[in-house]
């Protein structure tokens, strides 16, 4: 396994996601377009995505910034409210998810906007979580929805 692949599950499953939850949101997104569409064949573009140096880069970001918000350590005390209120105007956290959709072009943005508004599985579940005391998904909910829209558009593309 590619080093940023092997350090990006690490970090997510360090904050509470698999491999598996991601790879269940690539599903919920391409299975309308595909007969016999099995779990399996989309791992692979979820590892492929997580290959690349730009998305383990937003990845560190984004959780970063979610726990600096957790553990109250932002300097700028303005924003490290509206990160832990995962302020719906904020938008900054979807700016970052962008960033790795755009590698994989418009459906990956799609697709991005379909799992953002409907907050299947995982993205739902961390939203939820996000919003108990102590506790900022604000980012993370945007990336992992973000690396299961460009794994499905990878794939919707072979
Ligand atoms: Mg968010």
């Amino acid at each position: 396994m590619n080093p940023f692949t092997e350090k990006a599950l690490a970090m997510l499953e360090k904050r509470g996601v698999t491999l598996s939850d991601i790879v269940d949101c690539v599903y919920y997104l391409q299975k309308p377009y595909h007969q016999n569409l099995q779990h399996k064949d989309l791992e692979e573009s979820v590892l492929k995505v997580l290959d690349k140096r730009e998305v383990w880069h937003a990845l560190m970001t984004a959780i970063e910034l979610d726990v600096l918000a957790e553990q109250d350590r932002f300097s700028n005390k303005e924003l490290e409210k509206i990160v832990q209120m995962d302020e719906g105007l904020y938008g900054m956290d979807e700016v970052l998810a962008y960033g790795i959709c755009n590698l994989y072009g418009s459906i990956a943005m799609t697709n991005f906007g379909f799992i953002d508004k409907t907050k299947f599985g995982i993205v739902g579940k961390l939203n939820e979580e996000g919003k108990k005391q102590g506790i900022c998904h604000t980012f993370l909910d945007d990336m992992v929805g973000a690396i299961a829209a460009a794994a499905a558009s990878r794939f919707a593309h072979r």
